[in-house]
């Protein structure tokens, strides 16, 4: 039996080689191919593209242990006592738990003699046509491939075809990390696509603008929100801003340009990881002061529709222009400002996640407290923007902002950053 996988082979005789991944083909059986098919006789025979020979390791008595613990994510170790070498696997999780499936069946003496099963080990090293493919692009239908995408695929570009959406053999792709699916027909993510661990995913020039708010339910899944960190969804006619991007807490790169926004919500102070954000050729009016307290390297605001709003015009800054908002509490409401105000620490066994959600996507006052919706005072101001290399278009002299105060005391005085 063959495993196809990536394998860094780590010298605990010499913990300080630091060991390097290489493309390889593990393979277990009998040897020497005249010998009884016992567990006496098992070996594992870890072959690579420079060693063609391949190192073997006898099995019996040999198991130092066998790390499962990540079997899920396509991840295993072989620990061996002689030589003193840890293998640690990464290959699709199907065809790993198979293999330690035969490995355990093997080793205990469980596999039928009588019935194929493990061959001998008078295998060689990985044959041309094993080498997985890593990387694929589909500039026509024709460039399908019959037999599907293969399993080992990393990179996939499918550009220009009029996709109307991902099928289930894209949502499969354990290994991939980067998906460009720009140029395309694309109205709908499906929830599934939060499992996959992509770092960067291109969806630029397609129409998620005509999808309703649940075609973001991807980024619930913690896979994503640990990956992601390269989002393009230029061109996609979105008219408003999909908040569920701000959970995307790796995210380093978010696109949104030529889309017709009007709003960037308080939120976005989440993206902590954020460095480069692209908002140029939308329809916004004012951007939120919390642009003040994030650190990017680059802010493209540019565009001839910007901030073009009788509001961000008319309106001086620091004008008391505030909107008041009293409608009555609800219960939620107020059990929120009190673990505010409170500065009570919670968690997710504490509060219904909702809760936790609003707790942390609330503006923020100036004075650092949350504001929940009951008493908000907003109102316009400058925003002055940190960023190394801000992008604007000529007739910009300022960027209108808004401020949002968690009490009229706060607005009177005023709390600036
Ligand atoms: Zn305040």
């Amino acid at each position: 039996m063959k495993l196809i996988c990536e394998i860094s082979v780590h010298n605990r005789m010499a913990p300080h080689v630091k060991p390097r991944s290489q493309q390889s083909t593990l393979a277990l059986g009998y040897h020497p191919p005249s010998a009884k098919k016992d567990a006496d006789n098992l070996f594992l025979i870890h072959f690579t593209a420079t060693n063609k020979v391949g190192t073997r390791y006898k099995l019996k008595r040999n198991i130092e242990k066998v790390f499962t613990k990540f079997v899920q994510d396509g991840k295993s170790t072989f620990s061996l006592k002689q030589p003193p070498h840890d293998l640690q696997i990464r290959c699709d999780p199907i065809s790993l738990k198979a293999f330690l499936q035969t490995f355990k069946n093997a080793l205990e003496g469980k596999l039928d003699p009588a019935k194929p099963g493990l061959s001998t080990l008078a295998v060689t090293g990985v044959p041309k046509k094993a080498v997985p493919v890593k990387s694929m692009t589909i500039l026509s239908p024709s460039d399908y491939p019959l037999k599907g995408l293969p399993k080992t695929l990393t990179t996939l570009i499918i550009n220009g075809i009029r996709k109307c959406s991902l099928d289930s053999s894209i949502l499969s792709l354990n290994n991939l990390q980067i998906l460009n699916m720009s140029n395309n027909h694309i109205e709908h993510l499906p929830k599934k696509l939060g499992d996959l661990p992509l770092v960067q995913m291109d969806l630029s020039n397609n129409r998620l603008g005509k999808s309703v708010f649940s075609d973001w339910d991807w980024i619930d899944k913690q896979r994503i929100k640990s990956s992601l960190q390269n989002l393009n969804l230029s061109g996609n006619e979105l008219r408003v801003f999909p908040y569920k991007l701000v959970k995307l807490r790796k995210l380093m790169v978010l696109t949104l340009k030529n889309n017709c926004l009007q709003h960037v919500p308080f939120s976005i102070r989440r993206l902590k990881s954020l460095r480069t954000l692209n908002l140029a050729d939308n329809q916004f009016k004012s951007l939120p002061d919390v642009f003040s307290r994030i650190s990017l390297d680059t802010l493209d605001v540019s565009g001839e529709e910007m901030f073009l709003s009788p509001f961000a015009i008319s309106i001086a800054p620091h004008d008391p222009m505030a909107v008041i908002c009293r409608q009555p509490p609800t219960l939620w409401q107020l059990a929120t400002k009190i673990v505010m105000t409170k500065k009570i620490k919670y968690g997710p066994c504490d509060l219904p996640a909702t809760v936790i959600d609003s707790l942390e996507e609330f503006p923020l006052c100036g004075c650092g407290l949350l504001c929940p919706p009951i008493n908000i005072h907003f109102q316009a101001c400058i925003v002055n923007v940190r960023t190394t290399s801000l992008v604007q278009s000529h007739h910009m002299t300022s960027i209108p902002g808004d401020s949002v105060y968690c009490s009229d005391y706060c607005r009177r005085h005023k709390y600036f950053i």
